[in-house]
């Protein structure tokens, strides 16, 4: 028997004013499974993830995430309760472009911050939990660094511990590697790696082609607010049904997506 999906959503709608952005997007998720989300700019991708913490409140649809379901009638914007929201929000962890690291506190104290003021983890235990996380992203010895001392790597793989810290259920990265220089790239796209192998589910919002195709369990092409087109990478990065994918596909350069495709 197959488990029920970790993730599952359903009939998810959401617009600002007038404008649809997302129209209707059905998305299951299995525990352990990792999720690459490609697709043009504008096309919704963000706001997808957005949506399934609840940064974003959709206008519709069914989200649900482990033993929490949200329903969404399009009437009111209806959001659970502050309690109920935190932990939902925690069960989620979220990795941004941009790091967002509280520069007056040291890598240590970024990672000890959510376990201590939200799930009330005692110091000591919080503190033992997240150097054992910064050795996991490889930070043991940057422990003790400001945010402002850290490179943009380092930033990232501090905010990646960050959200483990919380314990989550599923990590949602929304292109976590775009705001690095070229060099810094491969150190998180590591750390990444790594937790797919330790069986963390994840969607991965990324332009980094080569990487989803080696990572990702179900690549999921979104255009213009819809699923165009899903399914495993050997399918959908490399003989696309969907025309919209291949154009799409079209534009990263040889040595990344083409490459594979092209030799086939
Ligand atoms: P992607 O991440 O795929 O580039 P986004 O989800 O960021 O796409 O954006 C999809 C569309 O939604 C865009 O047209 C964008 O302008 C619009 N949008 C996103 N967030 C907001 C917002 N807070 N207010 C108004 N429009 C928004
Ligand atoms: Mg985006």
């Amino acid at each position: 028997m197959s488990a029920p999906p970790l993730i599952a959503i359903s009939g998810l709608k959401k617009s600002f004013g007038g404008n649809a952005v997302l129209k209707d997007i059905h998305l299951q998720v299995q525990r352990g499974e990792v999720v690459a989300l490609i697709g043009p700019s504008g096309s919704g991708k963000s706001t997808l993830l957005r949506c399934i913490n609840l940064l974003s409140v959709p206008n519709g649809g069914r989200i649900t995430v482990g033993e929490h379901s949200f329903d969404f009638d399009g009437r009111h914007a209806a959001l659970p309760g502050e309690k109920k929201l935190a932990q939902f929000r925690a069960s989620t962890g979220m990795v941004f472009q941009h790091f967002n690291l509280f520069p007056h506190m040291t890598a240590l104290q970024n990672v000890m911050e959510g376990p201590v003021t939200v799930l009330r983890t005692p110091r000591a235990e919080a503190e033992a939990a997240a150097r054992e996380l910064l050795r996991k992203v490889g930070l043991a010895e940057r422990a003790d660094y400001y945010p402002d001392k850290l490179s943009g790597g380092q930033k990232q793989r501090v905010a990646i511990a960050r959200a483990l810290a919380m314990k989550p259920a599923v990590m949602l990265f929304d292109e976590a590697t775009s705001a690095l220089d070229p060099e810094l790239v491969g150190e998180v796209l590591n750390v990444i790696k790594g937790l797919a192998r330790d069986g963390m589910t994840m969607i991965l919002v990324t332009h980094e082609i080569g990487f989803a195709r080696e990572v990702a369990d179900q690549v999921v092409f979104m255009r213009d607010g819809v699923v165009a087109e899903s399914g495993p990478p050997g399918v959908v990065i490399d003989n696309p049904r969907q025309e919209s994918t291949r154009v799409f596909l079209g534009r990263f350069t040889a040595g990344d997506a083409r490459a594979t495709s092209q030799a086939a």
